[in-house]
């Protein structure tokens, strides 16, 4: 396919400085293997998208008709810049990605470092994504670190920085929030409105602003993130993907670049991995922390408990992403379509044959009994919501267990005309949500965490039944 490209320059400044001391000033622009010379502009060029240099790339006027013409000058010009014009590889991140699925960690991080050299860097966070640093240590490859200091991180988490520097002998590029921006939030609302009002703005201005000015200066980030730590959100995270949130130094949408070199990692691997390779760790973890924040977000958990119930716990499950990695939080209105299809035109969930389906005079009539003779556990539910769709399988199981059992598992659709009740009157917040109306009240009592397997159910019915 041939095209015609004109190109002027694009220069960039750096945000994050470089350990090994390369310039991040404005310099030739660089993109992927094409390299571009400040503000010339060239000839229509021919170029091979499969990613050969092209050898049909022919100059106009490359014959010059007299020596003392500019032409040829000219020609010979845009003939070296042809020469220099690679071709821009379209890469399928989709298909890398696929490619990538079984490989190990380090294969991915190799890859990643490879393929980016000083255009990527590692988000640490200062928890047991310190592994993400012992690959790119062990890969044996020049890699970069960054991390945001929200100036509300514990104690434990700055000695940590402190040593995970001196173990692998480099300096973490730390991210400040903007200080006039901290000070608006503080003086207007308080250290701690995030406690009132949710944590997204106090996230935005601490978090995710300096996250997005690190992300411009780079063209692709390594995260820690993994599939087993938040069950909704993170469990469609491919090991590679363009990142759907942030930008890069490119610029504009697709110009960043999401590793997630241990998505398929669960959390006792990681750790087994940081033992066995005697990584440094944040103390913390000894103290009952998995999943580490800010001070003031963050808690022990206890056994049994999932890592994300340690953050945010006064929240919802579904908005316990910070903004860092919101792409992962697929889009919940009403209005909107699923792969193409109408909310109202999905199939409905929670078929098994033991479950009870209220209707809204049913689910009034069962809040207004106050003895009810057996104890009842229902689910708010959309069927479209993926939440509910996880957990479909467990709460069928959960209806066949109790089948008999003198417990009614039932379940309630409270989307579309049924939410403003459902939000009014049964504590919806998201979907689902679970409810359990104890035998002698008629209060119902709210499935407070996000595990929702057979076992957690149960003991938990147990506790209030
Ligand atoms: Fe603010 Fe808490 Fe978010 Fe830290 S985790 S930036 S303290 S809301």
């Amino acid at each position: 396919m041939a095209m015609s490209v004109n190109v002027s320059s694009s220069s960039s400044s750096g945000i994050i400085n470089s350990r090994f001391g390369v310039s991040l000033e404005p310099k030739v622009s660089q993109i992927g293997s094409l390299r571009l010379l400040d503000r010339v502009h060239v000839a229509p060029v021919s170029l091979n998208l499969s990613g050969k240099r092209s050898s049909s790339v022919k100059p106009l006027n490359a014959e010059p008709k007299t020596k003392d013409s500019m032409i040829p000058l000219a020609a010979t010009m845009v003939a070296e810049i042809a020469e220099e014009v690679e071709v821009v590889e379209i890469e399928d991140f989709e298909e890398l990605a696929k490619k990538l699925e079984n490989a190990s960690p380090l294969e991915i991080m190799d890859k990643a470092l490879e393929k980016y050299g000083n255009d990527i860097a590692i988000a640490f966070s200062g928890a047991e994504d310190v592994a993400l640093i012992e690959y790119a240590h062990l890969t044996g490859r020049p890699f970069r670190v960054f991390s945001l200091d929200t100036g509300r991180l514990n104690p434990e988490t700055y000695r940590f920085f402190d040593a995970v520097e001196k173990h692998y002998g480099i300096r973490i590029e730390y991210m400040f929030p903007d200080s006039v921006e901290v000070q608006g939030l503080v003086r207007s609302k308080g250290l701690f409105s995030f406690y009132e009002d949710g944590h997204q703005e106090c996230c935005r201005v601490r978090k995710v602003r300096p996250l997005r000015r690190a992300l411009k200066g780079l063209k692709a980030w390594i995260t820690g993130q993994r599939k087993d730590q938040s069950p909704g959100t993170r469990s469609e995270i491919p090991v590679v993907q363009v990142d759907p949130v942030f930008e890069g130094l490119d610029g504009g949408v697709g110009s960043l670049v999401k590793w997630n070199p241990v998505a398929n990692v669960e959390g006792n691997d990681v750790w087994n991995f940081l033992r066995t390779m005697d990584v440094p760790v944040n103390t913390l973890h000894a103290a009952g922390y998995i999943s580490i924040g800010c001070e003031p977000c963050t808690k022990a958990v206890l056994p049994g408990q999932h890592e994300r119930e340690g953050r945010w716990w006064w929240e919802d499950a579904k908005a316990k992403e910070c903004g860092l990695h919101k792409g992962n939080v697929k889009e919940n209105s009403d209005d909107a379509k699923v792969n193409g299809e109408s909310k109202s035109a999905v199939a409905d969930i929670f078929k098994s044959e033991n479950l009870v389906t209220l209707s809204r005079q049913g689910i009034e009539n069962l809040m207004k009994l106050e003895n009810r003779k057996e104890p009842w556990i229902v689910v708010l539910y959309a069927p479209w919501c993926p939440f509910c769709q996880a957990m479909e399988a467990s709460y069928d199981e959960l209806a066949d267990k109790l089948a008999g059992s003198g417990i009614k598992v039932a379940k309630f659709r409270a989307d579309g005309d049924q939410k403003e009740f459902a939000k009014q009157e049964l504590q919806l917040g998201s979907f689902p949500t679970i409810l359990v109306f104890p035998k002698n009240s008629s209060r119902p009592i709210k499935y407070p965490s996000e595990k929702r397997d057979v076992e957690s159910l149960t003991s938990f019915l147990n506790l209030v039944r």
